[in-house]
């Protein structure tokens, strides 16, 4: 008999087979060639027979060429932003997909001169939001709050009262980004108390901007006070709204939530916020508010350094332009509506020997907006050692474990995926 190491297939002969070479067409030549190597190796060691090299490489492959991958969101936070915060829109991943190859981002079509970047983005939003004379679009919202402090403060000082000094997660604290910029911070106020006077004594000749910054994610309750936008317009400096969340409009089911039309017409010359929050559109810095200052910001050098590329433009303006974003439809939904749902889950999952009991539950806004709202809400219980074989299925489904229980919430889970959601629990039971 031969030695086996002998009768290893070499390297073409297997990158050769067809499903290899599909595999090749999906992940590219190198991660494939890494993966058929290895299994080469194990048959030399003899820890598999020469014959199983092409299926060993095949089920070592992974999926897809990135680590990233779909997750159900089944934590009852409508915005978790270790899940990526919002889920696009139909429209949104359709504009992606137009955007991806070569596209009109920088070109007028018409004159066959270059144009604005993402001139259609701006009118969208400026559609969206007519209170507002211009806006710009940048990176994220941390983008959009150090681009209006270096265009507008650096150097200077930024008022902010001692009661608005947010972390926002992740150790990401305003003042700290402020600062970073090489404005000042001149603080007024008290943690929970602040008066129109303090920044009335506090506005002087080296007054960058007066700022707020919706505390998104805590509530001061007690003896406190905070002086609104309104009181704030009348004095000189600029006044710069960081309002966080996005929402563009008033929310009926938000009541407590900043918008950008409201606080606008409030009298804030700029209003900053995030696109992929309550907006429901990808990860984008909205800069929206009076004319002068935006083209300021706009023409400021690190404006190029902050900006977005086509992919987020393109699904920021189908997020503005287009239907409902799931965002919007999450947070419409009734309790009974999710309920039915629960029951339904939970009797297929109960039909299929699993543990399964719906019920009503709690969700949250999450993503840094409205603290202390309750989205009423409904779960699937199952018991809570399906938590980590959920976490680790795929697609993978993210749980929320509560009073030892694993909890399936529904409420930022978009009905079209609870069949998915199903099977991945029977695949883990
Ligand atoms: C979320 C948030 C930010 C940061 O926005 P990113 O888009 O995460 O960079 C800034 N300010 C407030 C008030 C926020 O809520």
């Amino acid at each position: 008999m031969a030695d086996p190491r002998r009768r290893v297939p070499a390297t073409d002969g297997v990158l050769g087979t067809p499903q290899v070479r599909a595999a090749v067409s999906r992940l590219g030549r190198d991660l494939v060639k890494r993966v058929v190597h290895s299994a080469q190796q194990r048959a030399r060691t003899g820890e598999i027979a020469p014959e199983q090299v092409v299926e060993t490489a095949l089920s070592a492959l992974p999926e897809a060429a990135t680590g990233m991958r779909e997750v159900l969101n089944a934590t009852g936070v409508l915005l978790h932003t270790n899940l990526g915060r919002a889920p696009l829109s139909d429209a949104a991943v359709e504009a992606l997909r137009g955007a991806a190859g070569t596209t009109n981002v920088e070109l007028d079509l018409g004159t066959g001169r270059r144009g604005p970047r993402g001139a259609s983005v701006v009118e969208a939003l400026l559609d969206a939001v007519p209170a507002a004379e211009a806006a710009h679009v940048v990176n994220n919202g941390a983008a959009a709050l150090a681009l209006a402090a270096t265009a507008l403060a650096q150097g200077r000082e930024i008022v902010l009262s001692r009661g608005e000094m947010v972390e926002i997660g992740d150790g990401f604290r305003i003042p700290e980004l402020l600062c970073s910029t090489g404005a000042r911070l001149r603080e007024v106020g008290t943690t929970n108390r602040v008066r129109p006077a303090d920044y009335a004594d506090a506005v002087g000749p080296d007054t960058g901007f007066l700022l707020k910054v919706h505390p998104s994610n805590f509530v001061i309750t007690g003896f406190a006070a905070s002086v609104p936008v309104s009181e704030l317009s009348g004095l000189a400096p600029p006044l710069v709204a960081d309002i966080g969340s996005g929402l563009l409009h008033p929310h009926p089911a938000l009541p407590d939530e900043p918008d950008a039309t409201t606080t606008l017409a409030d009298g804030a010359d700029l209003v900053i916020a995030s696109a992929d929050k309550l907006l429901g559109g990808p990860q984008a810095g909205l800069l929206l508010g009076r004319a002068d200052i935006v083209q300021r910001l706009r023409r400021h050098p690190l404006a190029r350094a902050l900006r977005c590329g086509k992919l987020t433009l393109a699904a920021l303006e189908a997020t503005l332009r287009g239907p409902r974003t799931p965002v919007a439809e999450a947070l419409r939904q009734d309790q009974a509506t999710l309920l039915r749902r629960a029951e339904r889950i939970a009797a297929e999952l109960t039909g299929a020997g699993v543990l399964a009991r719906a019920r009503p539950s709690t969700a949250t806004v999450g993503g840094g907006g409205a603290p202390g709202v309750e989205l009423p809400s409904a779960a699937v219980a199952l018991p809570h050692g399906f938590a980590g074989r959920l976490r680790a299925g795929r697609p993978a489904v993210l749980a929320r474990i509560e009073r030892g229980e694993c909890l399936l919430d529904l409420a930022a889970l978009p009905a079209d995926r609870d069949r998915t959601l199903v099977a991945a629990v029977g695949a883990v039971a």
